[in-house]
């Protein structure tokens, strides 16, 4: 621990922090709508309450961002941590503890948000009054930026702000999803820290064909020319796309893995046993879906439109695919890839891109998260970790800042799987490794952040 945080009373701190995530969770942010303002007001309050002096930035009614700065003395690149204040939708029916009510049940934390992600909220609102009431000067300026709208794209947070507020939240690095909760895989415990996220191109194909009636069936249906690219979409393994970020996060995953698995995961970057290993050999299937994901370019069919009458062919026939780009890869070789299963009678249209998000792979703030992991949870280590998903990263990497994914939980076998608890039922987090995650939070942070003489 580093030294200015030895005689804080960590007690006291996780049990403040996971009042105010109690809090939190009482508001209902889902997104949409997001109505994030009034949850936003109450950190605001909460922060000023410390001593700070939060900024909230509304870009509509109803909905809000936060912005508080700890100013360093040495001008160093600014770190930013960063939480978005919205969540998913949940039904409240499939619940065992209400998604809104913040509870506490079975030494967890109960609600939509609590891993996704409110608990970084809390836990980074506790590190600055931390760092704040113990005075200690800082070698470069610690902001917190707590958004709106991840859920539902960014335009209303990360994305908003870096478009109208640039200077407030321009950093050199960033700590935010996806990663920092403990996986137990066989092997020792590995915290995931994502270094490289996917992208995004979001496709509309469209197929045409003659117009008939029903009764006479004939090849040219675009309906059919259709459904023949979705069903290949659907089955087809795009080709891998084995950039350095994917090999370092196999590597070091099998790495940390027993015998057999160690030998057996960097077969998933031999295009010769990829789909074996996938198929067949990594039995939790949800582990090989995430594999499968970032290995390569993926598209999914979610809609589609055709027709309106059963006894009209129609001319046109319509789907959109979420494209997802490989770290390595891009716009076009994904358009590509995705054309040569769609042929000449269907056109793509990109709806929506955004090119894969990469931070070093070797930086002080790395080096420093790899510390903490290990002298915090003795035997586990962090691993460079690629992410198929979207995170707020998108838009702060577009203002030159490194952003690694941790916001750190310490998960014991027995506390359920966290990557079930993302948009699934029954969402929470357990105190103690919340406790556990917010000392290394503040711990990363201080050696970040802080002299090291400083307070010693
Ligand atoms: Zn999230």
């Amino acid at each position: 621990m580093h030294p200015v945080l030895e005689q804080v009373d960590w007690e006291r701190e996780a049990e403040d922090a996971v009042e105010l995530l109690r809090a939190l969770l009482r508001f209902n942010t889902s997104n949409p709508p997001g109505d994030e303002a009034e949850c936003v007001a109450y950190l605001a309050d909460w922060l000023a309450e410390a001593g700070l002096d939060p900024e909230v930035l509304a870009p509509a009614p109803g909905r809000a961002n936060l912005v508080v700065r700890l100013q360093g003395l040495v001008d160093e690149p600014p770190l930013l941590l960063n939480g978005h204040v919205d969540v998913v939708a949940a039904e409240a029916g499939r619940w065992r503890h209400p998604p809104f009510a913040g509870e506490v049940h079975d030494g967890a934390v109960w609600g939509r948000g609590a891993v996704d992600m409110k608990h970084m909220v809390a836990m980074s609102a506790a590190v600055c009054r931390l760092l704040a009431r113990l005075g200690v000067p800082l070698r470069r300026d610690l902001v917190l930026a707590a958004v709106a709208d991840e859920e539902a794209g960014c335009a209303m947070g990360s994305a908003w702000l870096v478009d109208h507020h640039p200077d407030k939240v321009r950093a050199g690095f960033a700590l935010g999803e996806v990663g920092g909760f403990t996986l137990h895989v066989g092997g020792c415990p590995v915290y995931p820290v994502q270094v490289a996220e996917k992208g995004v191109c979001w496709v509309r194909a469209r197929a045409r064909g003659a117009t008939g009636h029903g009764s006479l069936p004939r090849d040219d249906n675009a309906v059919v020319r259709l459904a023949e690219l979705l069903a290949r979409a659907g089955r087809t393994r795009l080709p891998l796309h084995p950039s350095p970020e994917v090999r370092r996060f196999v590597t070091e995953l099998a790495a940390a893995q027993p015998r057999p698995a160690r030998d057996v995961l960097p077969l998933l970057l031999r295009p010769r046993w990829s789909g074996l290993v996938l198929d067949r050999l990594v039995r939790d299937r949800s582990a090989a879906r995430a594999l499968n994901a970032v290995l390569r370019n993926t598209v999914t069919p979610t809609v589609l439109r055709a027709g309106g009458k059963t006894n009209v062919i129609p001319g046109e026939a319509e789907a959109e695919l979420d494209g997802r780009v490989a770290v390595g890869s891009s716009e076009a070789e994904l358009l590509a890839e995705l054309g040569r299963l769609a042929g000449p009678d269907v056109d793509l249209e990109v709806l929506r891109s955004f090119p894969p998000t990469v931070a070093p792979p070797h930086s002080e703030l790395y080096a420093t998260i790899a510390h903490v992991v290990a002298e915090h949870h003795p035997g586990a280590v962090a691993v460079r970790s690629v992410t198929p998903g979207f995170t707020d990263a998108k838009f702060w990497s577009r203002l030159g800042t490194a952003c690694y994914g941790f916001t750190p939980v310490r998960f014991e076998p027995g506390d359920g799987a966290f990557a079930d608890f993302f948009h699934g039922d029954d969402e929470r987090v357990p105190v103690a490794g919340f406790a556990a995650g917010l000392r290394m939070l503040a711990d990363t942070v201080a050696r970040f952040c802080c002299e090291m003489r400083a307070g010693g």
